[in-house]
């Protein structure tokens, strides 16, 4: 099965090793530039539809519903349907190579992307290792507050367990739970 390579998916409470949008935010984009992107970005065909809608993950006010709960793909890539309102609102600018890559496409790849559609098995490593050009800036990890105090209590009471994870995941959840709690002692 091809794997489409993802990009576009931020850090959270539940996974703290994916990159902060706050990373990739750069006001100075060409403005062109940035709106062949966005334009790009919309055509996307949908590849599949998560359990949850997605969240702004700088708490900006715009309801979750209008970030959309879906995955979209041109054939070689896929990105999360709310992936524009961070470049459109947020100045957020993706990293070099994939703006070469969508600005050297002659039009949008449709024929490729709806190929597939039929296999959404998504790699994230390129992404995991991309830093944007301000990484040690920040935004939200969780929705609200309250979550944070919630999963802070979870790790507590020992009860941080997925099954899901990676060793390595596991380890990451743990110490940011662990950073947490320090900071709310602090
Ligand atoms: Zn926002």
């Amino acid at each position: 099965m091809q794997q489409l390579i993802g990009f576009g998916y931020w850090r959270s409470l539940y996974e703290p090793s994916l990159p902060d949008p706050a990373w990739f935010v750069d006001a100075s984009w060409d403005k062109t530039e940035r709106q062949q992107v966005a334009y790009y970005l919309s055509q996307g065909h949908l590849s599949c539809t998560w359990m949850g809608f997605s969240w702004c993950r700088f708490r900006c006010g715009i309801p979750a519903g209008a970030m959309g709960a879906s995955d979209l793909t041109d054939g070689i890539y896929c990105w999360p349907q709310g992936l524009a309102h961070y470049i459109s609102k947020h100045a957020l600018r993706l990293p070099p190579e994939l703006v070469q890559y969508i600005l050297a496409q002659p039009a949008f790849p449709t024929e490729q992307a709806r190929q597939a559609l039929s296999s959404h098995d998504m790699n994230l490593d390129w992404w995991r290792t991309q830093q944007g050009s301000n990484p040690t800036a920040k935004s939200f990890l969780s929705e609200t507050d309250r979550e944070i105090n919630n999963f802070i209590r979870l790790y507590d009471r020992n009860q941080l367990f997925f099954e899901d994870y990676t060793e390595d995941g596991l380890r990451a959840i743990i110490q940011l739970a662990q950073e947490l709690k320090s900071n709310l002692n602090a």
